[in-house]
Order: structure tokens, then C-alpha cells, then sequence
């Protein structure tokens, strides 16, 4: 039998549209069981000063639609340290926290995962991210509404490209991974994406030209990651201008409207299964755990694995986006 009685909660990182979603569905599936929730603002900052409530059913009421997080998201600095670590486990211990779900990217599971290591504390992950970048599931909450919002961008982009006979280049976030600029690139009928998980392999930009990029067009685009190991799509603007300069160029970085806006269907049920089972992983004595999904089965997966391991492109979608851009 479990021993929780209270589950604490936090969103941190980067926020992403899903997460309220997730709130939601922790907060009603403690409640359906029986346990009381406490939400933690502000992410681990707020783990450490305490900036955190009871909440009820009703304080999760009306929010499944929006994007951002309720319980506000931070940076924390101080959670990198021992010290820090230990005024938040003091917090728990205070508040008579029994176990804590978080919902964030690679730092904050990795920041779950040393926590719960050296207090000896259950905790369960949930991937919360627009950048898909997490080992262990096919998706994160807020991958699918920023994909939907990049496609929305770029078909706008596409009918100025094409009015002007002009090559774009369009900075997508994802960090370190190209997930939402191969994907993005896909679903708009882009001519490539640029992504920083072979930038260090082939220089894509030569690959675009012996390509025949934009031989048979009258416009181009081009989704490029926000990474320092693709260099960004200004680095790629520039090396047109000064290695193709019959190219006319432009550059559009879509920046923050990427993280906005309501999430999409698919968003919303990931985050509200993911959330329910996070309830009822730690109810069944579960812990240290990232929830995903894979195959449309929620899966369970290790943190260590989870952080530890790069998840990797499928070579497949590469090759499609290759095979449709003639
Ligand atoms: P996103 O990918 O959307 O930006 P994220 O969760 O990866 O989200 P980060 O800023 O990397 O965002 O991490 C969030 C917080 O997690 C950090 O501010 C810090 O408090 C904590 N964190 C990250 N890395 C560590 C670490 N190595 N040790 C302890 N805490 C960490």
C-alpha cells in the first residue's frame, strides 16, 4: 500500500502549451483518489521559498484550453547546488509533501533525477517541451501545438516567398534538436531543414544546392534549428549572400510565438493521460520515473535512462523530405 498522502506539483523550464493540461489532470486524479495536492509556483525556485497552496478541484477549473502554465515557470540557479537541494527537500518536509510530479524538458528531469537520488524522495517526470527532445517517448506535452503553429507561420511566409521569388530561411526553436524543424519542414512543404543532429556530418547547404534546390521553384524555404551547431538561420542567410548571391534572401525567426497559444486535441489528451498516470505510478509505489508515450501506450522510463540518452532522428524523415522537395 502507498504511503502518499500529499503530491506536490511544478511546472519548470521552458513552458509549453499542454502543461495546464497536465496540472489539471494530476490535480483531478489525486483528488479522485484521494490524495491532497499542493501546487509549487515558480517551478524549483518556488520548492525552495515555499511558494506553494493547496489546491482543489476547482482551481484547475477553465484551464485545459490555455497555454503557458498557471503555476508560472522559472530558472533556478540555486537548485544546481547542494544547498539549494536541501532548503527544498526542508520545504517538503515541512509542507508534508510525500512525493512530487514535475513537468518540464531535460534539465528539470535532471534536476528531478539528482534531487530524488540525494533525499531519497519519489518523484515522477513528466515531458513538458516544445522541443521533443526527450529519450523515452514519442512526444512531449506542447510538441504538437508549436508544429502547429510553425506550419500556420509558414504557410503565411510561403505566399510572400513565392510572390517575391525569394529563398527563406526560418528559424524554428528545438535547441539541440531538429525535431520540430524536420517535422515543421515536412508538414509545410519546405524544401529542407537544416538540423544541428548532422550539422556536424555534412554541410547541408551544399547539400541543398547539388540538390537542385530551387531549380524547378520559383520560391524556397528553409527551416533551420535554433542550435549553435547549425550556426542559426542568419549563418545560412549570410553564406547565401556571399557563396550564391543570384539567391534573394530572407530571414524570419519565429521566436517565442513557437511556445504560445491553446494546445492542440493531441496535446491535451497526452497531457491529461500523462498527468493521470503519474497519480497512479506513485500510487502503485512507482518512482524516479519519466511517463511517456510509445505506440500510444503510456510507458514508464527510468530517469537515468531518460537523461542520459540522446533521442535520436528517424533517418526515414529525412530521406521523405529529401524525396518531395524535387
Ligand atoms: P526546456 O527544454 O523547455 O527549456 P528544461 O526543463 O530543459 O526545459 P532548463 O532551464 O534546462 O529547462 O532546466 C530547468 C531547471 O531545472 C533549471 O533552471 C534548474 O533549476 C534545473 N536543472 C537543470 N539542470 C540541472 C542540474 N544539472 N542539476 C540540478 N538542477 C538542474
Amino acid at each position: 500500500m502507498s504511503e502518499i498522502k500529499t503530491i506536490g506539483l511544478l511546472t519548470s523550464g521552458g513552458d509549453a502549451p499542454g502543461m495546464n493540461a497536465a496540472v489539471r489532470a494530476v490535480t483531478r486524479a489525486a483528488i479522485y483518489n484521494g490524495l491532497k495536492v499542493k501546487a509549487i509556483y515558480r517551478g524549483y525556485k518556488g520548492l525552495i521559498t515555499g511558494e506553494i497552496i493547496e489546491f482543489k478541484t476547482q482551481n484547475v477549473s477553465n484551464i485545459i484550453q490555455q497555454g503557458g502554465t498557471i503555476l508560472k515557470t522559472a530558472r533556478c540557479a540555486e537548485f544546481r547546488t547542494v544547498e539549494g537541494r536541501k532548503q527544498a527537500y526542508e520545504t517538503l518536509i515541512r509542507e508534508e509533501i510525500d512525493a512530487l510530479v514535475v513537468i518540464g524538458g531535460d534539465g528539470t528531469l535532471t534536476g528531478a533525477r539528482i534531487f530524488a537520488s540525494e533525499h531519497n524522495f519519489p518523484i515522477v517526470g513528466l515531458p513538458g517541451t516544445i522541443d521533443n527532445d526527450i529519450f523515452g517517448t514519442d512526444s512531449t506535452i506542447g510538441y504538437d501545438t508549436a508544429l502547429n503553429t510553425i506550419i500556420e507561420a509558414v504557410d503565411k511566409i510561403r505566399d510572400t516567398a513565392s510572390s517575391h521569388e525569394r529563398l527563406f530561411f526560418i528559424e524554428v526553436m528545438g535547441r539541440d534538436a531538429g525535431f520540430l524543424a524536420l517535422n515543421g519542414a515536412l508538414a509545410s512543404g519546405a524544401e529542407a531543414a537544416i538540423i544541428p543532429e548532422i550539422a556536424t556530418e555534412v554541410d547541408q547547404l551544399e547539400d541543398l544546392i547539388k540538390n537542385g534546390f530551387r531549380k524547378s521553384k520559383n520560391s524556397s524555404i528553409v527551416l533551420v534549428a535554433e542550435s549553435e551547431l547549425t550556426g542559426g538561420a542568419m549563418h545560412y542567410a549570410d553564406r547565401v549572400k556571399n557563396e550564391y548571391p543570384e539567391y534573394d534572401v530572407r530571414v524570419v525567426i519565429l521566436g517565442h510565438i513557437q511556445r504560445g497559444g491553446s494546445p492542440t486535441a493531441y496535446d491535451r489528451i497526452l497531457a491529461s493521460r500523462l498527468g493521470a498516470a503519474a497519480v497512479e505510478s506513485l500510487i502503485d509505489g512507482q518512482r524516479n520515473i519519466l511517463l511517456g508515450i510509445d505506440d500510444d501506450q503510456i510507458v514508464s522510463v527510468p530517469f537515468s535512462k531518460a537523461i542520459k540518452n540522446d533521442k535520436p532522428i528517424d533517418p526515414e524523415l529525412l530521406k521523405v523530405l529529401k524525396v518531395l522537395s524535387i
